[in-house]
């Protein structure tokens, strides 16, 4: 389609603009999101039109939000005079930055829509934006600030934004404050609202809180309303964060026939992921090749992890071998997979291979902080913080204090081939979430909860000393992974060692 729409642009364009249908031909444009089409639309646009008309800036803003191309929008967001740029204008671009993957400067673009000339009021519209960027964060001021926008507004309430809202504060490690939503929305409304059910059930899910999240989607069910692909698979992910494959199996199996929802590939990955962590590898894998989708990158990697994870070393290796480019082009945490079974493997030429192409550019892991509304963000052996000789003798104190405890270093977890021991240990204590519980430790009151946002999976060591910190301390130490949260405390993990 692409290509067609490219050969004969100028014709079609022209002839749309005749006809005075430049708004709707550039909405059109945006669906198909190509860079080119964008770039090429908005140059005959600004040759053709007056600059003065909202709904053609609202337009091309919109082309390159939902293509991605933010310093494109940014740069046409700035040709917009200040009286032309309407909550639709700010919306936009606060969409395009989340979009590129730039949640805080989405932030920061709301809070200047509100402060700049006097402010333009947010629509419903804006606060899903925001609430998106929230969540991608992970932290729970920006969603308590942007929750009481709503409530100003008399918009916290409307369905859209209360979703978004109990969807943010789960993400965001406040369940209890999603919950607090959900139960008042429930008794207010006295009926049973698909999106905001399935944004709680999705957080109850990612909290580890599988009972009480399928409880809710078998009520949901029988109310008589219709899940969505959505609900789906939060009720399956909730099988995955506990390890129900009968469970998962049959809400998998009903999925058309009961609930009248088409399966799709996100359902598949669930139970990919399910049946690989409870160790059914044969079964993953048959779930995998006889799906009728292509796989993706993180179904694939799951399937590696798994496999790494059971010892199934060969199974690991054959499946590294047979997709490659889905595992590399992904992201730096499938670096470390890879590292980990080719060291699983002793192989440590290829591990060594591996390492080279980790350090030419990929990060493989960060953990985010915030501590008196500041974000702070930490990478294994990072030495860039400017508390960092503190951090470190900090993480000193603990690692004696754990060791005091019988805390035996998991030398496994070590990426690299280090010979030494000494060394693989010491390489082990600066993981980046450490780094960010200790940041954490110096700089807020004894007994204060620690939240950090970890963009990879924990590993073992982490989530050992992680237990027995909460207890030493006595402290709730709250980790958001990239698969679900994991709640510390008084030396027990609410995954219950199931990750
Ligand atoms: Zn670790
Ligand atoms: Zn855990």
């Amino acid at each position: 389609m692409e290509v067609v729409l490219s050969s004969s642009l100028d014709q079609q364009l022209h002839a749309q603009l005749i006809k005075n249908e430049l708004p709707s031909l550039l909405s059109s444009a945006a669906l198909l999101r190509s860079h080119s089409i964008s770039r090429q639309i908005h140059a005959l646009t600004v040759k053709t039109v007056s600059s003065s008309c909202n709904l053609l800036h609202n337009s091309l803003l919109r082309l390159y939000s939902t293509s991605s191309q933010f310093p494109s929008a940014l740069k046409l967001f700035d040709t917009i005079p200040h009286s032309h740029r309407d909550a639709v204008t700010w919306t936009l671009l606060i969409s395009a930055a989340t979009e590129s993957n730039r949640p805080s400067l989405a932030l920061r673009i709301f809070d200047s829509m509100q402060a700049q000339h006097g402010g333009v009021l947010p629509n419903a519209a804006t606060l899903l934006s925001v609430l998106r960027a929230c969540a991608v964060i992970g932290f729970p001021s920006a969603v308590r600030r942007a929750h009481v926008v709503a409530t100003r507004l008399g918009l916290a309430s409307e369905p859209s934004v209360l979703t978004a809202l109990i969807d943010a504060y789960s993400k965001c490690g406040r369940l209890n404050l999603a919950e607090r939503l959900f139960n008042k929305h429930i008794a207010s409304t006295n009926e049973t609202d698909v999106f905001s059910t399935t944004a709680f059930i999705a957080g109850l899910a990612s909290h580890g809180r599988s009972a009480e999240a399928l409880r809710l989607f078998y009520e949901l069910v029988e109310s008589g309303a219709k899940p969505d692909g959505r609900t789906v698979t939060a009720a399956l992910s909730a099988c995955r964060s506990s390890g129900m494959v009968c469970e998962g199996y049959r809400i998998f199996n009903s999925c058309t026939s009961k609930f009248g929802v088409e399966r799709r590939i996100e359902h598949y990955g669930c139970m990919v992921d399910l049946l690989a962590r409870a160790g059914r590898l044969d079964e993953a894998e048959e779930f995998v090749r006889g799906m009728p989708f292509e796989p993706d990158p993180v179904m694939w990697r799951n399937l590696v992890w798994a496999s790494n994870l059971h010892k199934d070393i060969d199974r690991a290796k054959r499946l590294i071998k047979e997709r490659p480019s889905l595992l590399l082009e992904e992201d730096g945490g499938s670096y470390v997979l890879i590292g980990n079974v080719y060291a699983s493997a002793e192989n440590w030429e290829e591990k060594a291979r591996i390492r080279r192409r980790m350090t030419t550019g990929k990060v493989p892991g960060c953990s985010r902080i915030e501590v008196k509304g500041i974000v702070h963000e930490f990478e294994a052996g990072d030495s860039k913080h400017p508390e960092g000789a503190s951090i470190y003798r900090k993480w000193e104190e603990v690692m004696e204090e754990l060791r005091t405890e019988g805390h035996v270093p998991r030398l496994s977890e070590v990426l690299l081939d280090v010979e030494d021991e000494g060394e693989k240990a010491l390489q082990l204590q600066h993981h980046s979430e450490k780094l960010a519980v200790a940041f954490g430790l110096i700089s807020t009151r004894p007994g204060e909860d620690i939240l950090v946002v970890k963009n990879l999976r924990a590993c073992e060591d982490c989530h050992d000393a992680m237990k027995l910190l909460s207890r030493i301390h006595g402290r709730k130490i709250v980790i958001r992974d990239r698969i679900r949260f994991h709640h510390f405390s008084n030396g027990a993990c609410s995954c219950r060692d199931y990750w």
